[in-house]
């Protein structure tokens, strides 16, 4: 049996694997994923294949992974996985679900609380002996805001409920989940219209995955039907909304505020189109990345995988 795993994954679901299958079954290195030649010919002779979301699982990989019988994947989003030639060859695909929901949802509250409040922002003026007070004594609170969820799933319902306890309205537009599921009730959250969330919320989250359906869901247009002064979080995919549109929202003022941990390119090019835009907060796809959810991810596919090859 022989495991390869392109990029990191937490050392003691590592060494759950070579105690399973031997020390020398597992070919770990946290940088294949840098190196496409060793990659290809690493995966040559493997059953099992562990990557993160930088490893593309398509076409010439693809096509080398001759004896691989199931992919795990140290995450969810299969976008950078090519699922049905996968099934096609009778490779099982194998995502963390849920493993990283917490993390990704206390992002989502974190940044909102920061954006909407925007006190925190101040420690160069304060620093500086400027005491900005008055400019900042507008804030706003969390309680009583609108949370709108665009896709309800396991993210979505998890930021719900944090959301809900901070005594937030919540409402979330999710088309595959129909009105008679339960998790609407149970969490409190009211199923609305795409457009209904996008002229009603306070907050606005994403969490789809990226699909030709949602390639651009948040156009230039939508974005400038927002409420103004709303908040805008993307943790799910880049392409899902037009950067370019968020940056000029900013600096116009109509958008209350941004928080982007993802980008249709990574890593963001340097570039100064987001400089001097204002309660912007970018994060390099660390979202639903914590010293925790490290554990939960990786220890849930070293036993997926485990159990796939039995
Ligand atoms: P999930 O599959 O549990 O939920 C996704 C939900 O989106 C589903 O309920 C689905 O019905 C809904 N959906 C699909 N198409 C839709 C559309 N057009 N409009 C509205 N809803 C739609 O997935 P999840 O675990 O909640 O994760 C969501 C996404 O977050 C993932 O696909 C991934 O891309 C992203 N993610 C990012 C990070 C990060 O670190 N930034 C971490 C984890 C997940």
């Amino acid at each position: 049996m022989r495991i390869v795993i392109s990029e990191f994954m937490d050392e003691a679901a590592v060494d759950t694997l070579r105690q399973r299958f031997g020390p020398d079954a597992i070919h770990y290195d946290a940088n294949l994923v840098d190196n496409p030649a060793a990659l290809a010919a690493a995966v040559a002779d493997c059953d099992a294949f562990i990557v993160r979301n930088r490893t593309q699982v398509r076409g010439a990989l693809l096509a080398a992974c001759g004896k691989v019988k199931v992919i795990g994947r140290l995450g969810v989003g299969l976008d950078n996985i090519d699922v049905p030639a996968c099934e096609a060859r009778g490779i099982r695909v194998i995502p963390a679900t849920g493993a990283n929901a917490l993390a990704v949802a206390e992002y989502v509250i974190g940044t909102a609380m920061l954006l909407r409040r925007a006190s925190y922002l101040s420690t160069a003026e304060v620093i500086a002996g400027k005491w900005p007070r008055n400019k900042l004594s507008a804030g706003r609170e969390t309680a009583g805001a609108v949370m709108g969820l665009i896709g309800f799933g396991s993210i979505g319902q998890l930021t719900a409920r944090l959301a809900r306890a901070l005594g937030m309205h919540v409402i979330a537009y999710d088309p595959a989940l129909p009105a008679t599921h339960t998790a609407w009730q149970d969490i409190g959250v009211q199923p609305k219209t795409l457009e209904q969330i996008t002229t009603e919320a306070d907050v606005i989250s994403l969490h789809v995955p990226l699909l030709d359906a949602t390639r651009n869901l948040f156009d230039a247009n939508r974005i400038a039907a927002m409420k103004p002064g709303a908040v805008l979080i993307n943790t799910s995919r880049g392409g899902i909304i037009d950067e370019a549109a968020v940056v000029a929202a900013l600096k116009l003022g109509s958008l209350g505020g941004a928080a982007l941990d993802v980008f249709t390119q990574e890593p963001l090019p340097a570039t100064a189109d987001w400089a001097d835009c204002p309660n912007l907060v970018l994060t390099p796809h660390i979202a639903g990345v914590s010293f925790e959810a490290n554990i939960r991810v990786s220890s849930m596919i070293a036993a997926a995988v485990i159990d796939a090859l039995k």
